[in-house]
């Protein structure tokens, strides 16, 4: 059989493929921990879901326009002016099915064959071949783990060519927990803006996601005047209300990338679920909705902290505290090349170590190979603490017995 040969440069998402595979071991009824897939445990909040259920019981199941309904549109441009200092209108916003999509259309919108993408490393597993499918050419910065895999001016000046068409930025990140504070962002700013041909696309999904006293910050909003038309806004409900399966993202930019988005978008799913619309207006518009953003920050912020702990506490092992997203991404640097386990094997890096992990003592842990860092591991904090207790313990009993 011949198959497209795009697909040939691109992996299968590591963050699905090990889910996939600590579900299908439930199901066989082992006793796995998950600290796979970044999805809140939190079930979508009630508002959101009669939102929804009302708008199918009466009859929302026709096509929509393809970037959203006004009505779910005007309460984005609301919600970003309102939290993000963003003047966006809302025909400057297209709504598509999950931030993937988001991100994935706007890349196909501004993307031309060889056209250079810096990606900070440590990334979130699909940028980079979210890029290469709409031709582009991934450029990997490393983040300094000692500066929180945080990546400085400097570097991101050097990266750029005449060839550098887009900077992507995560802020919060997926996977290094890490969050840029506005002043950092506005250095790596002032190393863009001489480059007028270059856009920024922010991937803001996990805004709500902060502790330790961070402050989250739009790109844009460091001076929207200046930023505008080279920005790219991406966000998603999924992470913030706890929605991941309901697959809606959003986009804000200039007009004429908003517009080039919806001729694609057109071309490929239309719009998204009818029937979501109206859950988009009601979990930005509904006061209530902050309690509930709240209690589960809270949550994953008392649940990041005692992973952090934990993992700390293991020999060989190395972990930064998490100040964004739910992710902690520790270095077993230290444990590599050395017995491990009942069985003494020895991991040459993280793809092998989370093997004997799940194999061993049963807990999916996300190989940082894929995340541009062959000897760290992504774990996810957004499970209950007792999986966190359990899935540590066993984690840290498989480390030492070697
Ligand atoms: N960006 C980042 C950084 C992510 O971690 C994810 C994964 N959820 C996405 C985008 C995609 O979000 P969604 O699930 O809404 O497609
Ligand atoms: N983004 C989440 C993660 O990194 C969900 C899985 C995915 O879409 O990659 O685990």
């Amino acid at each position: 059989m011949q198959l497209a040969q795009r697909l040939e440069s691109i992996a299968e998402s590591i963050t699905l493929a090990v889910t996939a595979r600590a579900n299908a071991l439930k199901k066989q009824g082992v006793d796995v921990v998950s600290f796979g897939a970044g999805e809140p445990d939190f079930d979508t909040p009630l508002p959101v879901k009669e939102a929804a259920i009302k708008a199918l019981l009466a009859g929302k199941t026709k096509y929509e326009p393809t970037a959203g309904t006004p009505e779910a549109r005007k309460a984005i441009s609301e919600k970003l002016n309102r939290f993000n200092r963003l003047d966006y209108k809302p025909e400057e916003i297209i709504v598509s099915v999950g931030g993937k999509h988001s991100l994935y259309v706007s890349f196909m919108a501004v993307l031309n064959p060889g056209d250079e993408v810096i990606i900070p490393a440590p990334y979130w597993v699909s940028y980079p071949d979210m890029v290469k499918l709409a031709g582009g050419v991934p450029v990997v910065v490393n983040g300094d783990p000692a500066n929180n895999f945080k990546i400085s001016a400097a570097q991101l000046a050097r990266a750029v060519t005449p060839r550098t068409k887009m900077v992507i930025i995560n802020s919060p990140s997926n996977p290094g927990g890490h969050t840029y504070q506005p002043a950092e962002l506005a250095a790596l700013a002032a190393a863009v803006a001489p480059h007028k041909n270059v856009w920024v696309c922010s991937d803001e999904i996990y805004e709500r996601l902060l502790y330790a006293g961070q402050q989250s910050c739009s790109w844009a909003a460091l001076d929207f005047a200046l930023w505008k038309d080279r920005t790219i806004t991406c966000n998603c409900l999924s992470k913030t209300y706890a929605m991941t399966g309901w697959r809606i993202g959003y986009t804000a930019g200039p007009r004429a990338l908003i517009d080039a988005m919806n001729k694609l978008q057109g071309q490929m799913t239309s719009n998204i679920t009818s029937f979501c619309m109206p859950a988009i207006v009601e979990a930005l518009t509904n006061p209530a909705m902050e309690t509930e953003i709240q209690t589960m920050r809270d949550a994953f912020e008392k649940r990041g902290t005692r992973m952090w702990q934990l993992l700390n506490q293991i020999p060989g092992v190395k972990c930064n505290r998490p100040t964004g997203a739910f992710y902690a991404f520790p270095s077993i640097a230290g444990l590599l090349g050395k017995p491990l386990g009942k069985t003494g094997a020895i991991a040459k890096d993280a793809v092998e170590f989370s093997r004997l992990v799940l194999d061993e003592v049963h807990v999916a842990l996300v190989p940082g190979n894929d995340f541009g860092c062959p000897d760290h591991v992504r774990l996810s904090f957004a499970t209950g603490m007792e999986n966190i207790e359990k899935g540590i313990g066993r984690l840290a009993q498989f480390c030492q017995a070697g």
